[in-house]
């Protein structure tokens, strides 16, 4: 047998009546599969390419145990056996790849975005749209009984287990902590009648499902929000789950009502894993780290600790199905690692989309997006090695086909290379990594530096795939011309910037270029202590929630910034849902000021003039750095146009407005697939 470089991660578990053949587990995490009955195929089939990747023990996302946990009208709920055909689909699917799969039973309480919630009491979550109903004594006990009949169910339909939904907020959480449990019964007050509900709910279903099923609980370790749960009310609430007949005790970090980044891309990676591992001395069931765990060998160090038995990974299989696989066949460096972005994941659950990934577009969606075998090899040029052009190059070398790619640099990444240079944009390194890789794996005939012509291209191949994306947009406002005014792609690249600056434009990139300022070099999302400093989490725990009282903000920038933009709507409206607040803030608390509604006009020796309102102002600025958007980059097309050869344009190079590496990635995929 080959030395393993995981011997930790890869050794299975024995839980006594069933053995977890490695120690990953695949968090669980909403797709939006698990709302509609049709839609239980395709979570089958998702599920299905994770198990046959070595995924160790599977959780699905969330399934309310009755109308009133639904997190949204009709959502996934397992509550009468009319449902359990469907669930049935996807523990089979599991279990015919060799894996093990758990249903989470998750409450929603006063976050359900419907009139029906219910929770301890009649206190309104500030994400929430509706005030919940507080619950009668018989209420609670109705919700009790919800959830170990729903865990009877899933048993029915042949899951290994059920994990218990405890923690980010949801109702045990309401019932556990002082800030949204008001009630004077024997479920409100004291910590000992707080506690009462989920030792109850563990108890009940475990009585109800017998001796041989796994219930994993998964615990608020760390609420980071004020009026959470001390240290001490953690262990005893940990030890309480353990003696009431949990399997084991998964996670869980941050309310989603809390202002603190817990899994974006700023974040470290493992960030939180101390917090999993302070709680070793005080219990003997297995525990599971969770949180920004993204990476075989992160995972191994943290249980090569050995306070910890198992890791949880919920995005890193959305990313990446055969995680396991590769990094037991010694073949990490092929692993599509996920890069905290949610822009496939959590921003389109919000948007009320079905969730997929960026860096792997076939994910929950492998029934639809399905990488055949070519039926003749053809010989395929693809011009860019950008995000569009590195995913469309490896797909179509995947199916079979003879694949050159072109790149005017000297490196593969276009974008990405701009990208990875922002402070808590690091992750972008492994994409890199994965492409670089796949594309020696699969046989891609790559040529850096070379500036792909039609003549060059007329003969030598069969198809043209221009993936040249974009230049940025510049601006023709009287005095530009001068050396104050730079480009981003300039500032990136590191050309000097003066003391006062103004950013034109409030999109993504207009951020990026205002937190590559403020941050000078240094990332939070590299050094975990200074990110707690940030944020003010407690890295001792010593406090309510885990959060530094009287946290003050960081220190401003020694530079005085302005971030402008024409329209009249809030800036940074457009980034992403889930992480657009962090960078707001982020922002806003380290002084950098924001302008809607702008009028430029022109820069002259006083600085940079506008109007607001009609009003006129100026900035007596030292730079100006334009991130006004981009056009496409495609002269290549029409001189191609006279060969004859088949061409198509995908990414930045086909439509440059609200260009992103989502978008670029798919639509290489796609046409890949197709060609
Ligand atoms: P963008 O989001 O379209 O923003 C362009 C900005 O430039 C807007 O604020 C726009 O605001 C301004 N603008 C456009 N035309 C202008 C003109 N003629 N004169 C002056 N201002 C003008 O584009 P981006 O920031 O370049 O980003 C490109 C893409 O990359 C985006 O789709 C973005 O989603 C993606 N990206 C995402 C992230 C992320 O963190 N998720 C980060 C970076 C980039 P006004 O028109 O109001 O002035
Ligand atoms: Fe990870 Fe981004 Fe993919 Fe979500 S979309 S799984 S965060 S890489």
């Amino acid at each position: 047998m080959s030395h393993s470089e995981f011997p930790h991660l890869l050794a299975p578990l024995d839980l006594g009546w069933v053995t977890l053949r490695n120690r990953t587990v695949m968090g669980s995490m909403h797709t939006g599969l698990e709302d509609r009955e049709e839609h239980y195929p395709r979570l089958a089939a998702y599920f299905a390419a994770r198990a046959r990747g070595g995924a160790g023990l599977i959780v699905t996302g969330g399934i309310a145990p009755n109308r009133a946990g639904w997190g949204a009208p009709f959502a996934g709920k397992l509550s009468v056996r009319g449902e359990v055909p469907r669930h049935r689909l996807v523990a089979d699917a599991v279990h015919a790849e060799g894996g093990r799969v758990c249903m989470q039973i998750l409450h929603t309480g006063r976050y359900g975005h419907h009139p029906l919630t219910v929770a301890p009491s009649a206190v309104k979550a500030p994400i929430a749209r509706f005030k919940p109903w507080a619950l009668s004594g018989r209420g609670v006990l109705r919700q009790i009984g919800a959830f170990a009949r729903s865990a009877v169910l899933a048993r029915e339909a042949g899951y290994d287990g059920v994990e218990i939904m405890g923690s980010e907020g949801y109702l045990i959480n309401q019932f556990i902590a002082a800030r949204t449990n008001r009630r004077d019964d024997e479920w409100g007050g004291s910590y000992e009648n707080r506690m009462r509900f989920p030792l109850e709910v563990v108890r009940r279903v475990r009585e109800a499902v017998g001796a041989d099923f796994i219930l994993v609980f998964r615990l608020s370790m760390l609420d980071l929000v004020e009026g959470g749960s001390e240290w001490q009310e953690v262990v005893e609430l940990a030890r309480g789950v353990e003696a009431a007949g949990a399997t084991i005790i998964n996670t869980g970090i941050g309310w989603h009502e809390a202002r603190i980044p817990t899994i974006a891309t700023m974040v470290p990676r493992a960030a939180f894993a101390w917090v999993t591992e302070r709680l070793r001395p005080h219990v003997a069931l297995p525990l599971v780290a969770t949180n920004r765990i993204n990476d075989p060998a992160v995972a191994e160090n943290i249980l090569a600790r050995g306070a910890v038995d198992l890791v949880s990974m919920a995005r890193p299989f959305l990313a990446d199905p055969d995680f396991v696989a590769k990094a037991a066949a010694n073949r990490a460096d092929e692993i599509n690692t996920c890069i905290a972005c949610n822009q496939a994941c959590l921003d389109h659950i919000f948007e009320r989309q079905t969730a997929t990934c960026l860096v792997n577009p076939q994910a929950a969606r492998e029934t639809e997006l399905v990488y055949r075998a070519a039926p003749a090899r053809r010989r395929i040029a693809v011009i860019g090695a950008g995000p569009a052009g590195l995913s469309c190059a490896c797909v179509a070398a995947e199916r079979g086909h003879a694949v050159t790619l072109y790149e005017s640099a000297a490196e593969i990444g276009g974008q990405f290379n701009l990208a990875k240079r922002v402070p808590g944009k690091e992750e972008f390194h492994a994409t890199l990594r994965y492409f670089r890789r796949r594309l020696a794996v699969l046989g891609v005939d790559v040529r850096l530096g070379v500036e792909a012509t039609a003549s060059a291209l007329e003969g030598t191949c069969d198809v043209a795939v221009l993936a040249t994306g974009v230049v940025p947009r510049k601006l023709e406002i009287a005095g530009f011309d001068d050396a104050r005014v730079l480009s981003y792609v300039e500032v990136l690249r590191g050309a000097p910037v003066g003391r006062r600056v103004a950013i034109i434009g409030a999109g993504g990139i207009g951020f990026d270029l205002a937190t590559f300022l403020i941050h000078e070099g240094h990332a939070g999302s590299l050094d975990l202590e200074s990110f707690a400093a940030d944020w003010g989490i407690d890295l001792a725990h010593a406090h309510r929630g885990g959060l530094l009282p009287g946290h003050a903000a960081p220190p401003s920038s020694h530079r005085e910034i302005w971030v402008l933009q024409r329209k009249l709507t809030k800036p940074g409206d457009g980034l992403g849902k889930t992480t657009g607040w962090i960078h707001r803030t982020d922002l806003r608390r380290r002084g950098v000021r924001f302008l809607a509604g702008v009028g430029y006009q022109y820069l002259d020796g006083a600085g940079l003039h506008f109007t607001v309102d009609d009003r006129p102002e100026r900035l007596a600025v030292d730079t100006v750095i334009v991130c006004a958007g981009q056009e496409s980059r495609r002269e290549l097309a029409s001189d191609l146009r006279g060969t004859g050869l088949e061409q198509h344009l995908i990414g930045g190079a086909d439509r440059a407005a609200e260009l992103d590496a989502k978008r670029a990635i798919l639509q290489g995929a796609e046409l890949a697939a197709r060609l």
